[in-house]
């Protein structure tokens, strides 16, 4: 429950992992006492009922693991309580309008005044940035109907392919970095926390793609699945394997009739759009440089794909001799200092190879920014696009 404000003398009951942010009014101190339970401000636990006292404008969060109940007195500018906020993750198959159900999720909770997270796990047709990618961005209004999701303080992976079976380990590796990230980014930032977040995923649902599923719901640790679309099979296949996980509720909702089936070509149309929107902005508002870099300047590296028959993809990566084979490729600026951290670091943007100048050792890209490259490291996959 969100107060703009509140005054007098009261008590709070906290549920367990409850909490009550409070910010000190602008010109009165306010008086705070333990009455039940172990309550705790940013990790230090408070002693039972001996009152303390808080000095104007502080703004501080008043954490319960087990539950408990506090007396609070004075004047407070905001104070709400909260607790975990759901982690829903929508599941089904293409085009059953997932995408378009987390936006309005998300737009309705940031119009409530709070700030969701929206996770894009869909490497076939990733929302945020351009396809092939992993990635996170914290939602803070309604969505711009046109701008689609807010890119810029987004943590993004790349995976680099448009389907995971590529790499299976890598993406699966990839998902498990990014709710790491989350998590931390959770536990020192209480607003993000208890707004929750909301989870889009690609529309394989079988086999290998309800593995990944499944992998995903225990690695966000989400609280609520909804299941589009009539998969009687995929909500009983969920509820067995997911028995065992406490406070998950599973969800079927029928797609909505205003869903447009895309086809292949057309999924293909969009990817490129996609990237082509990275360049140019949705409106072509944006400008694109062409930059040019000398071979010695940049380390180009990839990771193994997966071989014919062979299911067991690694994680070892490589270096990448820089040649004309690289043209029309898309790749990733790593923020990674060393090779081995290109797993654990998210990308600064990406860059597209337009030419090889193996005389001159020289690549020409393009870039959406005119600065120079953040980083030396830069990561391949098969993601690749034909200027248009
Ligand atoms: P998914 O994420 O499951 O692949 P999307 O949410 O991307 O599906 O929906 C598929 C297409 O249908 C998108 O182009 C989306 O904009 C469109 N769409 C979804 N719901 C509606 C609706 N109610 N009316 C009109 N278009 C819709």
């Amino acid at each position: 429950a969100a107060n703009a404000s509140e005054s007098g003398h009261r008590i709070v009951k906290l549920a367990p992992q409850g909490e009550i942010r409070i910010q000190v009014h602008q010109s009165s101190t306010l008086k705070l006492r333990v009455l039940e339970g172990k309550v705790e401000i940013f990790g230090s636990e408070l002693p039972p009922k001996v009152w303390i006292t808080f000095p104007p404008l502080q703004q501080f969060a008043v954490f319960t693991w087990y539950g408990g109940t506090i007396e609070v007195d004075g004047v407070t500018e905001t104070e709400y309580t909260s607790s975990e906020g759901p982690r829903v993750i929508i599941v089904g198959d293409i085009d059953s309008g997932k995408t378009t159900l987390a936006k309005m999720i998300l737009s309705w909770a940031a119009k409530d005044g709070f700030k969701p997270t929206f996770v894009d796990l869909n490497v076939g047709q990733s929302s945020i940035t351009i396809p092939g990618t992993i990635a996170a961005t914290s939602i803070e209004m309604p969505l711009d109907p046109v701008e689609g999701f807010p890119i810029n303080k987004a943590l993004v992976h790349y995976f680099g392919h448009t389907t995971p079976d590529i790499n299976l380990r890598l993406y699966k590796a990839l998902v498990e970095e990014l709710a790491r990230e989350l998590e931390v980014e959770f536990s020192d930032n209480i607003e993000s926390r208890y707004s929750g977040m909301v989870i889009d995923t690609m529309g394989w649902t079988t086999g290998v793609g309800y593995h990944l599923l499944v992998h995903a719901i225990r690695r966000f640790n989400a609280s609520v699945v909804i299941v589009l679309g009539q998969e009687t099979e995929l909500v009983n296949d969920l509820s067995k394997a997911l028995r065992f996980k406490k406070n998950l509720q599973i969800l079927n909702l029928e797609k909505s009739a205003g869903v447009f089936s895309r086809g292949s070509d057309f999924r293909k149309t969009l990817r490129n759009n996609n990237i082509k929107k990275y360049y140019h902005g949705a409106t072509h508002e944006l400008t694109v440089y062409t930059k040019t870099a000398k071979f010695r300047d940049v380390q180009v590296y990839q990771f193994p794909k997966r071989s014919r028959g062979n299911h067991d993809s690694t994680l070892e990566i490589t270096p990448v001799k820089i040649d004309e084979q690289l043209i029309n490729k898309v790749l990733a600026i790593s923020y990674a200092k060393e090779p081995d951290q290109i797993i654990s670091s998210i990308v600064a943007g990406f860059v597209c190879i337009t030419n090889v100048d193996i005389d001159e050792e020289r690549i020409t890209y393009l870039s959406p920014s005119a600065a120079e490259l953040p980083s030396k490291i830069l990561v391949t996959g098969t993601l690749t696009w034909h200027v248009t």
